[in-house]
């Protein structure tokens, strides 16, 4: 069986080391809220942590969804698979702004 894997958990990022906190609104912890890295654990929902990739996806763009909200694409480095989360209210905005000057990879 494999390990299960608490959502919103604090964890270590492997990208910037940095020690990242639960979410702060109780919500999906999904990736690092300083550089922002994300780990390929979604297979095909987002949550459902059913993939067995575990490479790093970078972010590659961000944007205002329909509801305003603000998501961020990510892109694996291993698959080049396409995710899109929720930006989380401590994320780095200075990283976010640099991504919606960025072209988003899908509409
Ligand atoms: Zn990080
Ligand atoms: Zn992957």
């Amino acid at each position: 069986m494999p390990k299960l894997i608490k959502i919103n958990a604090s964890f270590t990022c492997e990208c910037c080391g940095r020690k990242v906190r639960p979410h702060p609104e109780g919500s999906c912890r999904d990736h690092c809220p300083y550089c922002l890295c994300s780990k390929h654990m979604d297979h095909e929902l987002p949550g459902d942590r059913k993939s067995s990739c575990g490479a790093t996806m970078e972010p590659v763009a961000a944007a205002r969804d329909a509801k305003r909200d603000i998501v961020i694409f990510y892109r694996c480095q291993n698959n080049d698979k396409l995710f899109r989360v929720k930006m989380a209210p401590d994320d780095n905005w200075q990283k976010i702004v640099e991504l919606t000057t960025v072209p988003t990879p899908e509409k």
